[in-house]
């Protein structure tokens, strides 16, 4: 198996769930204020959107790296 065959480089929510896990070892971290616990999931957007506290700061794992601004999904 080559390492070109791993789930990441062809599933976007596996890719998603990699660079999560490289990124936030210990769970998903605000880039905005740099906290974890108040942290929640919002569904029915873009792929792996989190919010932070009040619902006025969404980000996903993507921000404040390359692929921030990219309109290529991500696995691609
Ligand atoms: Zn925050």
């Amino acid at each position: 198996m080559s390492a070109l065959s791993a789930a990441f480089f062809h599933d976007e929510a596996a890719t998603f769930a990699k660079l999560e896990s490289l990124l936030w070892p210990e769970g998903p971290v605000c880039p905005h204020c740099g906290g974890m616990g108040r942290i929640t999931n919002v569904t029915g957007g873009r792929m792996s959107l989190r919010r932070c506290g009040d619902g006025t700061k969404q980000f996903t794992v993507t921000v404040g790296t390359v692929f921030e601004s990219s309109h290529v999904k991500l696995h691609l």
